[in-house]
């Protein structure tokens, strides 16, 4: 098999981040991957929406997974005035949102939606709350906003198209973990039959911007010897940031994760420790730029997987990303093609640990 990363393809890039995927409301983001998974692979849907692409090989059966939702809104209450009053789905990033444009998504379509504040002569300083945010469709009242088709239970996300820079940077809404997907679709299209020793399956996840569980229903279908975590981490190479947790930063290539946690709640993962050193050793070999993560305020799909069945063999790998869950989620495409061939160097030889 070649391992050699292709260029990345920004026009299915900007569209998988484009796509909503809100949690719980993943048809359209699931629908335009399966288009960009090409035979012989085979896909299903489970009940919770979870697509799952399976290469029927010899070996190990070894599933890698991402997640396809991303944060947003859905919409509690019209206002009398017209306004709209949110609650979050996942951890939208507040301070971001006002001045923000949004989506709001009415019967698959997108109708433009933006986040009202005070005129700056008027403006606080204290932060803001979420009980503060309220949302503009340009409607004089309630009955206005009714009229054109939004209803409450209605999701938004940011409304923030893709802009690459020169040197190969980008910045969107969704990198978390449309990234994720991106690599999932780019081996699916690299890997061919019985070209890697492996019972193959790619699984894109549903519901992980709320859940830390979605993931279980694909570890009872698959029932596999290791899985391989795709996701987004924090860089800390910004100002507000800079080396808080560690020295990560966009550009220095994918890292590797030895311990994610959500502060005050139970929820720390550990990955396998021969499965990450491996890993480790693989990217050394073929000197592939590799970081290394722990990390505080984030979990991701794995969080429960080394839990089920009779206990899994697991490993996470990240994309840094700065500015997580913000319309300006800012990322380098040299890191995606270098975790690109990182994996397609671990699936080249079998897993033994
Ligand atoms: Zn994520």
């Amino acid at each position: 098999m070649n391992t050699k990363s292709p260029e990345v393809n920004l026009e299915l890039l900007a569209s998988l981040c484009k796509t909503p995927g809100l949690p719980g409301r993943e048809e359209e983001i699931s629908f335009l991957i399966r288009q960009n998974i090409p035979s012989p692979w085979q896909t299903q849907q489970d009940a919770l929406g979870n697509l799952i692409a399976h290469l029927p090989g010899k070996g190990n059966r070894l599933l890698i997974l991402a997640h396809m939702d991303e944060v947003g809104l859905i919409v509690r209450r019209i206002t009398p005035e017209g306004f709209l009053l949110v609650e979050r789905l996942g951890g939208m990033h507040i301070t971001a949102l006002p001045g923000n444009r949004l989506c709001l998504w009415s019967n698959g379509r997108c109708v433009p939606a933006w986040v009202g504040l005070p005129p700056q002569h008027l403006a606080a300083e204290s932060p803001i709350a979420l009980k503060d945010i309220y949302i503009d469709v340009g409607a004089a009242s309630g009955k206005e906003t009714r009229e054109m088709g939004i209803q409450i239970g209605d999701g938004l996300t940011w409304d923030s198209p893709l802009v690459r820079t020169d040197n190969d940077w980008v910045c969107t809404k969704a990198l978390d973990d449309r990234l994720g997907c991106y690599i999932l679709i780019a081996l699916a299209n690299l890997v061919t039959k019985n070209s890697v020793p492996y019972d193959l399956y790619l699984a894109f996840v549903v519901q992980e911007e709320t859940s830390t569980h979605s993931a279980l229903p694909i570890i009872r279908s698959v029932n596999p010897d290791y899985a391989l975590g795709i996701d987004g981490t924090l860089a800390f190479d910004s100002p507000d940031v800079f080396h808080q947790q560690t020295e990560i930063q966009i550009g220095n290539g994918p890292a590797i994760k030895w311990m994610d946690a959500i502060r005050g709640k139970s929820a720390t993962y550990l990955p396998d420790g021969k499965l990450a050193k491996h890993i480790q050793k693989t990217a050394q070999q073929q000197n592939i730029p590799l970081q290394t993560e722990i990390v505080s305020g984030l979990t991701t799909a794995l969080n429960l997987i080394p839990f089920s069945q009779q206990g899994i063999k697991t490993a996470a790998l990240s994309i840094p990303i700065r500015y997580h869950h913000s319309p300006v989620e800012t990322a380098c495409l040299s890191d995606v093609q270098h975790l690109i061939k990182l994996l397609l160097c671990v699936l080249s030889q079998p897993l033994n640990l």
